[in-house]
C-alpha cells in the first residue's frame, strides 16, 4: 500500500527534510503521523502525492513506483488516494452536492454513477440534509465532512488526511476521527497527520512519529477509544 524504502529528500536549498526514512503501512491500516513543526510530516506527504520525488530510495503506493511514474500515469495514480486538507478546499460557488459531485465529473463517470453515488456518500457523512447549501452556510465541522465525502466518492483504497482537524473546534474534531475511524473499518487505509497528542492518545493505535527527518517511534498505542 505505502511502502518507503531508505528514503530521503532533500529541498533545492539543500534542507534535507527526510532521512533515510523507511516506513510501510499495509491495506487496511489506519496510522497516525505525529511530530514537531518542521519535523518532516508534510514532505512525506508531498512524496506520497507524488507532488515532490525522493532524492534518494524507493516510494511506492497503491502498487505505483513514484520514482519510475510516467506522467501519462499521474492522474489515475493520484484518483488512487483520497485527500483531505487542515483548510477544507471547497469550491466556494458550488453546492455540498456540486463539491462532491466535482470529484466524479472529472473522471468522466457517468450520469448514473454520480446520482447514485454523491447521495450515498452525502449519506455516509450525515449531510443528506445539507446538499443543496454553500459552503459557507455551513460548520467547520461539516465542511470538513463535505471534503471527507469528496476523498471518498471515488472509492479510493488510500485516503491521506493533512491536520483534518487543525480548524475545527475540538468537540467536532473527534467526531472527524471517528468517521475516517468508520471509513477505515470498511477497508480504507488511513495515514493521519496531527500534532494533536490527546486526540492520538484517546483513539490510539498505530502511531508513527518523526522527527528532524526521521522515525524516531512507530508502534501500537492503547486508547480509550472503543469504536
Ligand atoms: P512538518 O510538516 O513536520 O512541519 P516539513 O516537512 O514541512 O515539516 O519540513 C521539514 C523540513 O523541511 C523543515 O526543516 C522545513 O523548514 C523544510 N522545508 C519545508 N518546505 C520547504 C521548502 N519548500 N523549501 C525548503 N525547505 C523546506
Ligand atoms: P447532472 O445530470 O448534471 O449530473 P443532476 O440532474 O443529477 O445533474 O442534478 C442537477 C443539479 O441538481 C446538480 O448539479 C445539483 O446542483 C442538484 N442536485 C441533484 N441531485 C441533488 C440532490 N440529491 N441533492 C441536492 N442537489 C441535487
Amino acid at each position: 500500500m505505502i511502502d518507503l524504502i531508505d528514503v530521503s529528500f532533500q529541498y533545492q536549498n539543500g534542507t534535507e527534510a527526510l532521512k533515510n526514512i523507511n516506513l510501510r503501512v499495509n491495506n487496511g491500516e489506519f496510522a497516525f503521523v505525529v511530530g514537531s513543526s518542521g519535523a518532516g510530516k508534510s514532505s512525506i506527504l508531498k512524496l506520497l502525492l507524488r507532488e515532490e520525488i525522493a532524492t534518494s530510495g524507493q516510494v511506492i503506493v497503491n502498487g505505483y513506483n513514484l520514482n519510475r511514474l510516467k506522467n501519462r500515469q499521474i492522474p489515475n495514480f493520484r484518483r488512487s488516494i483520497g485527500v483531505v486538507f487542515q483548510d477544507f478546499r471547497l469550491i466556494p460557488n458550488m453546492t455540498i452536492y456540486d463539491n462532491v459531485a466535482f470529484a466524479l465529473r472529472v473522471t468522466d463517470a457517468s450520469v448514473k454513477t454520480i446520482r447514485q453515488q454523491v447521495p450515498y456518500v452525502l449519506e455516509l457523512m450525515n449531510l443528506k440534509h445539507k446538499a443543496r447549501m454553500y459552503p459557507y452556510e455551513i460548520s467547520g465541522g461539516e465542511q470538513q465532512r463535505v471534503a471527507l465525502a469528496r476523498a471518498l466518492v471515488n472509492d479510493p483504497p488510500l485516503i491521506v488526511a493533512d491536520e483534518p482537524t487543525g480548524n475545527i473546534d475540538p468537540e467536532f474534531s473527534y467526531e472527524i476521527v471517528e468517521m475516517l475511524k468508520a471509513i477505515n473499518k470498511c477497508g480504507t487505509t488511513i495515514l493521519m497527520v496531527t500534532h494533536e497528542h490527546d486526540m492520538v492518545k484517546y483513539f490510539g493505535g498505530r502511531t508513527i512519529n518523526i522527527e528532524e527527518g526521521s522515525v524516531v517511534f512507530d508502534d501500537y498505542i492503547g486508547g480509550a477509544y472503543e469504536g
